[in-house]
C-alpha cells in the first residue's frame, strides 16, 4: 500500500531511490554490457557521451499515473540517462503522455530538453538496458525491489499503465509481496485489459511501443490514445468520489 508522505519527503524519497539505481551493480552480466555498448556507441551518437549507468525513474512525486516499463534501450535510456529517452518507443510514447495530458512536450530527446511529466511518473522494471531488450527473470527479481520503493512513496498512485506483459507481470509481483492482489493466478493481459485492484487503484494493460509493435501498426497512436482515456476518465472519477 503506497505511503501517505508529504510533498517534500516523498520527493527526498524518490531522490534517494534514483541514487540508489544509479550506483547499483547488482547484475553483472547488464552492468557489463551497459558500459561496452557506452564504450562502444553507434555511429549516429559517436560524439555524444552515454550514460551508461542503470536509469532511474522519472516524473512527478505527486503522480496518480504510475506507467511501468521493461527496460531501457542500448542506445536509448543507457545513452541519455533517463527513462524511454533518445529512442522511437520514447518518442511514441511521450507523444501520447503530451496528447493525454501528462507531459509538457511530445518529445524526449534527452535530460534537460525541458521535459515536464504531470500527474504522472515513468519506470523500467529492470533499470539497465539488456542485450536484445531481455533482462533474464533473475535480473528482474534483482530490480524488482526499486519499483517497489518508489511504488511506496508515490502515495497518489490510482492508475497504473504496464506497458507489456512482462512489465504488467512485474507490477503485480511488487503487488503481491506487499499482499495487496491475491498470491495465487496470472492477470489477464491484453491491450486495453483493465484490472481494479482495490481501493481506487485500476491497472490498465497496453502493448509495449517497441518498434516491432509500432511499426507493425499492432500497437497505433490510436490505440495508445484509447488507453489513456480510459485512464484519464478513471482519474477524474476517483477524484470526483
Ligand atoms: S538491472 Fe537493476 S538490479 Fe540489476 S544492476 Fe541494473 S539497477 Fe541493479
Amino acid at each position: 500500500m503506497p505511503l501517505s508522505n508529504g510533498p517534500r519527503e516523498r520527493r527526498d524519497s524518490i531522490a534517494r531511490v534514483a541514487r540508489d539505481v544509479v550506483g547499483c551493480e547488482r547484475c553483472p552480466r547488464l552492468r557489463a554490457w551497459c558500459r561496452e555498448v557506452a564504450r562502444v556507441k553507434v555511429k549516429r551518437f559517436r560524439d555524444q557521451d552515454y550514460w551508461g549507468r542503470p536509469v532511474p525513474g522519472f516524473g512527478d512525486p505527486q503522480a496518480r499515473l504510475l506507467v511501468v516499463g521493461l527496460a531501457p534501450a542500448a542506445h536509448g535510456g543507457n545513452r541519455t540517462g533517463r527513462v524511454f529517452t533518445g529512442d522511437r518507443s520514447g518518442d511514441f510514447l511521450f507523444a501520447a503522455l503530451h496528447r493525454a495530458g501528462f507531459a509538457s512536450q511530445p518529445t524526449s530527446v534527452a535530460r534537460g530538453d525541458g521535459l515536464r511529466l504531470r500527474g504522472a511518473y515513468v519506470a523500467a522494471l529492470a533499470r539497465c538496458a539488456p542485450p536484445a531488450n531481455k533482462p533474464t527473470p533473475e535480473e528482474i527479481a534483482n530490480c524488482r525491489g526499486y519499483l517497489a520503493r518508489e511504488w511506496a512513496r508515490l502515495g497518489d498512485v490510482r492508475a497504473v499503465l504496464a506497458l507489456g506483459r512482462v512489465a504488467m507481470d512485474g507490477f503485480v509481483a511488487v503487488l503481491r509481496e506487499t499482499g495487496r492482489v491475491p498470491a495465487r493466478g496470472r492477470l489477464a493481459f491484453g491491450h486495453g485489459v483493465a484490472h481494479d485492484l482495490g481501493d481506487g487503484l485500476r491497472l490498465f494493460a497496453s502493448y509495449h511501443p517497441s518498434q516491432q509493435n509500432t511499426f507493425t501498426g499492432k500497437l497505433t497512436a490510436r490505440k495508445m490514445d484509447a488507453v489513456l482515456a480510459s485512464v484519464n476518465r478513471h482519474l477524474s472519477r476517483s477524484r470526483a468520489s
